[in-house]
């Protein structure tokens, strides 16, 4: 038998199982919603998203994910594919209807006709005759195979918990009080400079509202106890512990918006809603993520202006998250060193995000086929944002198995910061300073890292 075998069919496990048909091998897809689900997955879709609709920026020249972005697109990925073709208007974001992208993606491997779908949960490592396997398992992997992992590795899988924001009825939200417009009015793809509805408070409104946040009743911490959290997707509730003004600077900030309503009085404090689906029906609060129990959200949720009657879609949640020390067990293409026929793709690998774990995916697929055919896996160079992404996985950058010990590994979104530098251009023979040095800089390293990676695509995979 030819075939790969991959094991979950999220955002990882998807765009790997698309590259590797693509290059002419067949594949085949294990995933075991249909005979099992997950705590956070809703439906039996390939690379469903189980929490925002958003990708992100998708600004290739001064963001980082939309550098990823882009490059998954020069790369042929299925997953970008699918959600330029969904796209719902979200600002300078790539944001898309979640069922129409997860049912392309779906339709496009199932019609694929090198790859078979299996949908069977793998509750142990899989046998040796599978060869070469790549694990795609996500951060809710069922917890047979999770064990499995945890015994060949050694080490103890590190565990946290994501929370999720709740989702509201657009139709329940007093618009009286609310307006549309983006932060700066700024106009993405596909949208106007109004795909935001905001919600103003005032100063004691605000203070009222942090208060509540601080007093209303959490759900119980249990065996999760001491979980770490991961400060980009910190639970709202526990940003309001943290200081008073911590969310006024955060998903609340007042900054680069106007009420329409009153524009002579500025808000001390926005609350922004962002369209969750095609139809517009739906809009997801931006940011607020909460582990407050379903009643306590409600409560509290009401009390902000334009959001009395709020009905709400969903709740916010709490989910745990299941990654490798990657740096410590894995080899530079992502196999085990405990046993490199099994590959690692996705957030399983110590990446966050549903951009990070497609290009994971994608890296995973094409190292996985130069394999098959004999030759050495080709690494993206460290310069392009898949490079920088892999290199912060594998720890490549570390030089010493000691130094690798040391580190605390942690899931990381893409950022410039785990780019080599570059030196700032110079505008007419002037160097450039604070600010402005920093965002050259930025677009220096976008250019850099989109040309490599084109000459890396045009090499031998
Ligand atoms: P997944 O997309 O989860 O895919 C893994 C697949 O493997 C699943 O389909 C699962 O059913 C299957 N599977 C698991 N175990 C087995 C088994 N033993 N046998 C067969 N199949 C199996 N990222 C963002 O960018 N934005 C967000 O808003 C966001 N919110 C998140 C909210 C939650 C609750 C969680 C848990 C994560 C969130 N993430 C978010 C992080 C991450 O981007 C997503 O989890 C993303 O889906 C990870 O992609 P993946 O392919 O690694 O895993």
């Amino acid at each position: 038998d030819q075939s790969i075998h991959i094991i979950g069919g999220g955002l990882a496990g998807s765009e790997a199982a698309w590259q590797i048909a693509q290059a002419g091998i067949p594949v085949v897809l294990h995933e075991m919603r249909g005979v099992r689900g997950t705590d956070a997955h809703k439906t039996t879709d390939l690379a469903e998203l189980v929490c925002s609709n958003s990708f992100r920026s998708d600004d290739a020249e001064a963001n980082a994910v939309g550098v990823l972005h882009a490059e998954l697109r020069l790369g042929g990925s299925l997953v970008l594919k699918s959600a330029d073709a969904h796209q719902v208007p979200a600002g300078s974001a790539l944001a898309v209807d979640r069922d129409g992208f997860a049912a392309a993606v779906t339709k496009a491997l199932e019609d694929h006709p090198l790859v078979t779908i299996v949908r069977e949960e793998i509750s142990g490592l899989p046998d040796e005759s599978w060869g070469n396997c790549i694990i795609a398992t996500g951060p809710l992997t069922a917890p047979g195979l999770a064990q499995a992992i945890a015994e060949i590795t050694g080490t103890e899988s590190l565990a946290f918990f994501d929370a999720i924001a709740p989702i509201v009825h657009f139709d329940s939200i007093d618009l009286d009080k609310a307006w549309f417009q983006s932060r700066y009015d700024k106009v993405g793809p596909g949208g106007n400079g109004k795909d935001y509805l905001n919600c103003p408070m005032d100063k004691p409104q605000y203070e009222a509202f942090i208060q509540a946040l601080r007093d209303g009743e959490k759900t119980e911490f249990r065996e999760w106890e001491g979980t770490p959290y991961f400060d980009g997707c910190l639970p709202i509730e526990v940003m309001a512990e943290r200081g008073v003004e911590t969310l006024r600077h955060g998903p609340m900030k007042p900054m680069g918006l106007t009420n329409s309503h009153q524009p002579d009085i500025k808000a001390y404090a926005v609350v922004q809603l962002r369209q969750d689906n095609a139809l517009g029906t739906l809009y997801n609060m931006v940011g607020f993520q909460t582990k407050l129990k379903y009643a306590e959200q409600v409560r509290i949720f009401h009390m902000i202006p334009g959001l009395e009657s709020a009905d709400f879609a969903r709740l916010g949640g709490l989910h745990r998250n299941t990654y490798l020390n990657s740096p410590q067990v894995l080899d530079s293409s992502l196999r085990l060193k405990a046993r490199p026929s099994l590959r690692f793709a996705g957030q399983i690998t110590g990446c966050e995000g549903y951009v990070e774990s497609a290009a994971v995916g994608m890296m995973a697929g094409r190292f996985a086929v130069a394999e098959a055919r004999g030759a050495e896996a080709n690494l993206p160079p460290v310069t392009t944002a898949m490079g920088a992404l892999l290199n912060h996985i594998t720890g490549g950058h570390l030089s010493t198995d000691e130094e690798q010990g040391k580190r605390s590994f942690q899931p990381m979104n893409i950022n410039f910061g785990l780019f080599p530098p570059i030196d700032a251009p110079t505008t007419e023979g002037k160097r450039l300073r604070g600010k402005e040095k920093t965002i050259a800089k930025r677009k220096a390293m976008a250019v850099r890292a989109l040309a490599d990676f084109q000459s890396w695509l045009k090499e031998p995979a």
